[in-house]
């Protein structure tokens, strides 16, 4: 007999905790799993003694126990599994019904499938969940996409199990149609892989070249995270800094410096050149990544051509002026790199005519995933007052912040170059607003070797826009 509010499959970690939060949330659910018997460990686990959990051991069982229009939330392995399940579900399901794929699914797959779907009469939602299993189990942050007919079906289910912001505000609403929710929650991701990196060349900086303890660079971080910087990621920082391993030494520096990656950095980072977007930072912080991986190559070379390191012979009041303009430079950059993402998502809303609300995603994002902070509300309110806004940057309080930094993100940018500290999340934040901002950069010269070389001709500044010139540079025939 039909008595679930909603079903989900995929017991892994994420599918547990979703589930779990939203029986917490009064909404009775029904699971299943391939592998069965971790359907059985559930239900005498962590769902042990919940009265409106239910168990299937088939796909079948599990349909049945779904109230209509049914809806199915899929936390399973994003790609083919998810088309697997799909084909499963469809001679199960009847027109109304509604899929929901919560993996990390790309946004490609998602817009494909909301179309596939709706010729079938069945609805489709693709959602970013962010926050990990600790928000999937007590609020994440989520970024729904799909079919908007979906979204009224979902939507209390949603927002009563989604992560809320300090006024109070669910962080999850409607994104837009098709892929859009999982091509922002990949921007989210991205952005997540900038913010890493910045924090991983400020340690570098306070730990390699300043030579600051453990303990001090924990208190530094725990200053930051009540300032303007406070976020998940800085607190996080502040803790892993602080964390001993047996020996009572700092446990990160037994940690092998080789970055893992999952694909959602890599995406940004091709989206952002086939939408021709300058995301500078994000695709820096995933080569740093990529960089970090090749690290028997690393040692062999440090061997060879030296470690790049140059020894600091500041004064004490010259570091403590450094780690001043450590804490600007890393929210100037970090600007920088929110601006970037919301180009690429500016763009893609363009390209497929999305209508993305960018002042909402900000909202999305304030608490519940891993890029949460305090400084979404700044970009909350920039959009807020000015929707057209075209660049984040050019909002009133991004621009005097970036402007009142500049000349720290200088120093420490400058004094990381003459000391051998790798900042490419730094400086290239730093190179792209300096480009953003130069009205004439040598893109003419460019112009000129291609027009040379290729007869591809180019624009004068001393003619309309649209006119096209060729030179025979070489005046050979
Ligand atoms: P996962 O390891 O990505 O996936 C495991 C689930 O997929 C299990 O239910 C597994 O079933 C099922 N599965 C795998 N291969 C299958 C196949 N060939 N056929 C049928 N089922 C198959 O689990 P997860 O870490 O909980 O993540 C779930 C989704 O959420 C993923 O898309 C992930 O990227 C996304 N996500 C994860 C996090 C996180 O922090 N982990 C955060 C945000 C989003 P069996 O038990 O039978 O193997």
């Amino acid at each position: 007999m039909a008595k679930a509010d909603i079903g989900l499959i995929g017991l892994a970690v994420m599918g547990q905790n979703l589930a779990l939060n939203i029986n917490d949330r009064g909404y009775s659910i029904a699971v299943f799993n391939r592998t069965v018997e971790k359907v059985d460990d559930f239900l005498a686990g962590p769902a042990g003694g919940r009265e409106t959990v239910y168990g299937a051991h088939t796909l079948e069982e599990f349909v049945s126990l779904l109230l209509r229009p049914r809806k199915i939330i899929l936390m399973v392995k994003a790609g083919a599994v998810v088309d697997e399940f799909i084909r499963k579900l469809l001679p199960l399901l009847e027109p109304g019904d509604l899929i929901i794929d919560g993996g990390n699914s790309h946004f490609s797959d998602s817009t494909r499938r909301t179309r596939e779907l709706a010729e079938k009469g069945i609805l489709f939602i693709g959602t970013g969940i962010s926050g990990g299993e600790e928000g999937a189990r007590h609020g994440p942050s989520m970024m729904p996409g799909g079919n908007p007919e979906a979204w009224p079906l979902v939507k209390e289910i949603f927002q009563a199990i989604s992560a809320k912001t300090p006024d109070g505000q669910p962080c999850c609403d409607w994104v837009g149609p098709e892929g859009a929710g999982h091509f922002v929650k990949m921007v989210h991701n991205g952005i997540e892989y900038g913010d890493m990196q910045l924090i991983a060349e400020v340690y570098h900086i306070m730990k390699s070249l300043l030579g600051l303890s453990h303990d001090r660079m924990s208190e530094i971080f725990d200053r930051w995270n009540r300032g303007k910087l406070g976020s998940y990621l800085i607190e996080i920082t502040r803790d892993i800094l602080a964390y001993k391993d047996e020996d009572g030494s700092p446990l990160v520096e037994k940690i092998l410096d080789a970055a893992g990656q999952k694909g959602t950095g890599k995406w940004t980072g091709i989206e952002a050149l086939d939408h021709g977007v300058p995301v500078t930072l994000i695709v820096e912080a995933v080569f740093a990544r990529s960089l970090s991986a090749f690290k028997d190559e690393r040692v062999h070379a440090a061997e060879l051509l030296g470690e790049p390191l140059v020894p600091w012979k500041g004064t004490e009041e010259e570091r403590s002026r450094l780690v001043d303009d450590l804490e600007k430079a890393l929210l100037a950059a970090k600007m920088v790199s929110y601006a970037q993402g919301f180009m690429l998502m500016r763009e893609a809303s363009r390209t497929y005519g999305w209508d993305l609300d960018f002042g909402k995603i900000a909202t999305l994002w304030r608490a519940g995933c891993i890029i949460r902070s305090v400084f979404l509300d700044t970009i909350r309110e920039a959009y807020r007052n000015e929707p057209g806004l075209s660049n984040l940057l050019l909002a009133p309080y991004f621009k005097e912040t970036i402007l009142e930094a500049e000349a720290s993100w200088r120093r420490v940018v400058s004094t990381a170059v003459t000391h051998g500290i790798p900042t490419p999340a730094l400086s290239s934040a730093l190179s792209f607003l300096d480009g953003y901002r130069t009205s004439r950069l040598p893109a003419n010269l460019i112009q000129a070797q291609r027009d040379y070389f290729g007869a591809h001709t180019y624009e004068r500044v001393d003619r309309p826009r649209g006119q096209f010139f060729h030179t025979n540079w070489t005046g050979r025939g």
